[in-house]
């Protein structure tokens, strides 16, 4: 199958995941090594690469990806106090995983956003 990630495998079932929301657009489940006491991915149920390969086609997606990290926060608890939304793009930003996905990260304070 063309395009076919890890991602794409838990979008259809395929793998196991917590899947915490799921709609016509996009799928959001727990990430497997949380680095905060909320840690969701949001992912496009279609796969794009990175957000560097994301076009204008693709701005009803990227939205629904906002808007759902947004409402699972306050379903979490932790919209309140605040949370980090971030994108790993590529290599210089450490993307692991070539299925754009955003991290939802919350429950504790998260310090600076990158190291100086
Ligand atoms: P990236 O570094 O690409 O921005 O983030 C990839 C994320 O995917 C990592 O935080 C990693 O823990 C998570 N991850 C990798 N494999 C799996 C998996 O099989 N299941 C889940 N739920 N998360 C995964």
């Amino acid at each position: 199958m063309a395009q076919d990630t890890l991602f794409s495998k838990i979008v259809r079932g395929e793998i196991p995941a917590d899947i915490v929301h799921q709609d016509d657009l996009v799928t959001a489940f727990r990430d497997i090594r949380p680095l905060a006491p909320t840690h969701i991915l949001v992912v496009p149920n279609q796969v794009i690469p990175t957000l560097a390969d994301a076009s204008a086609s693709d701005e009803a997606v990227l939205g629904r990806m906002l808007r759902v990290a947004a409402d699972l926060a306050a379903a979490e608890g932790v919209a309140e106090d605040g949370y980090r939304v971030m994108i790993n793009c590529r290599d210089h930003g450490g993307q692991e995983v070539y299925h754009l996905h955003l991290h939802l990260l919350g429950g504790r304070p998260l310090g600076p956003m990158t190291r100086r």
